[in-house]
């Protein structure tokens, strides 16, 4: 199964082309505003810099619904969340008609890639291009964080201080910056594009070499780091794993500040170096090799959560990417059926699903084949959690972002349908909101 997983990236790998192609709403006139002194009176904010009026909010993945519900927000937070009925717009703020969609928290995407053509050179590129570029692949779906889990430290961290100086509209970015690979372990899907791009090796031999790089990343500004604890490789090794006093040098440099450490396992063997080191999250799943035919064994899945490990399906990837290079129906049919039952175990298991997609190495932009495949394995619930809550606790921001509330950082989307409903409606954004700024919008 290695082996065909090598023949999917080698496949990808010599069309590497396709790897390179890589509002506001009208005022609503009829809904009531109050002065100041009836707002005081009934405990209401004195003023609103934004109100989304009368979508149906659906606050956090385990709360109640909110129908025809309305959202107030000033200087980029949340300050009150309620039904129409019980609350008035104050008249200084900007409204937004939301009758007939759906609002939720902004979503995270926690697998991402910054490293698409249009998002290089990002200290010194056209802010417009970098902006539409940030726009086509991630605010245009929905994503007010990303977590960039591998491309260039110094590019990630200038593109990041551009949208956070205001320049560019774009979301809150994370990132691992560069990766570690082990000793003749550049992954063969990759090796084109850094040979092309000049990019640093980005192996390590050594865990005093391992360590001080990580250290160096991470001084830079960066916010995790990301191992391939197995690199598939190709040829007669097909996935080289990364040898374990390495792997725990970074991990154990992100532990010490605080930072969570990545994995790429591709296989048991890459998994057992991700689990041994005290990584933090899976960046896939093992589609091809995971230990048994029908995904992980129950042994597997309780050393996992033993290990409080989160899981990123990444499903696209080994879905809509595997039919383009002709992997024979059975083997794609499997591999879903794989993948589909991995997530769903973890998940029943209590493990944490964090979404994620590998967009930028894949140039499927559109998230809807992705509820697709995952409303297989979880409930519109579950993947509501793995958008918003989910993220936002495993990384650290569960006080101020993840869910609609008071005090909240108001990052938001609003969706031209219901998810309860059908969950390729979280893929339908109308309006894409960061700390209260419309950053991209259907109607624009
Ligand atoms: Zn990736």
């Amino acid at each position: 199964m290695v082996a065909a997983l090598t023949r999917l990236w080698s496949a990808r790998y010599q069309v590497g082309a396709l790897f390179f192609l890589a509002l506001i709403g009208p005022v609503v006139g009829s809904i009531p505003t109050a002065d100041a002194a009836a707002r005081e009176q009934k405990g209401l904010p004195a003023s609103a810099d934004l109100a989304i009026v009368g979508a149906k909010i659906y606050p956090a993945p385990d709360a109640t619904p909110i129908d025809d519900g309305v959202v107030l927000v000033r200087d980029g937070r949340i300050v009150r969340v309620g039904s129409r009925q019980a609350m008035t717009v104050p008249r200084t703020a900007h409204v937004i008609d939301a009758r007939g969609s759906v609002l939720t928290a902004g979503f995270w995407n926690s697998h991402v890639h910054l490293m698409t053509p249009d998002l290089l050179g990002a200290a010194a590129a056209k802010a417009g291009t970098l902006q539409d570029a940030l726009e086509t692949m991630l605010t245009r779906w929905g994503f007010t964080t990303v977590f960039d889990i591998a491309s260039s430290t110094d590019n990630a961290i200038a593109l990041r201080h551009r949208v956070e100086a205001g320049e560019i509209a774009g979301p809150m970015i994370l990132t691992v910056g560069d990766p570690f690979y082990p000793k003749g372990g550049t992954p063969i899907y990759v090796r084109e594009y850094l040979r092309a791009h000049g990019a640093p090796d980005e192996e390590v031999s050594t865990p005093e070499e391992a360590a001080a790089r990580a250290a160096r990343q991470l001084d830079r500004g960066t916010d995790g780091v990301k191992i391939f604890a197995g690199a598939i490789v190709g040829g007669k090794i097909g996935v080289l794993p990364m040898r374990i006093d390495i792997a725990k040098a970074i991990v154990d440099e992100a532990h010490h500040r605080g930072k969570p450490a990545f994995a790429h396992p591709s296989n048991l063997a890459g998994l057992n170096v991700a689990i041994d080191s005290g990584v933090d999250i899976l960046a896939h799943t093992t589609a091809m090799d995971g230990g048994g035919p029908g995904g992980w064994p129950p042994e597997l899945i309780a050393r996992l959560r033993a290990h409080n490990m989160a899981l990123i399906p990444t499903m696209t990837l080994f879905g809509v990417e595997a039919k383009k290079f002709h992997e024979s129906p059975n083997d794609l049919a499997k591999a879903i059926t794989v993948i589909t039952a991995e997530v769903k175990d973890y998940a029943r298991a209590g493990g944490q699903i964090l979404f994620g997609t590998d967009v930028g190495y894949i140039d499927v932009f559109d998230t809807t084949e992705e509820y697709k495949l995952m409303s297989a394995a979880l409930d519109w619930r579950a993947i509501l959690a793995s958008l918003t809550t989910a993220p936002a606790a495993r990384f650290g921001f569960a006080a101020h972002k993840g869910r609609i509330a008071n005090g909240m950082d108001a990052d938001l989307v609003l969706l031209n349908g219901d998810p309860a409903k059908d969950p390729t409606a979280f893929a339908r954004v109308r309006d894409t909101i960061r700390a209260g700024r419309v950053i991209w919008g259907a109607d624009r």
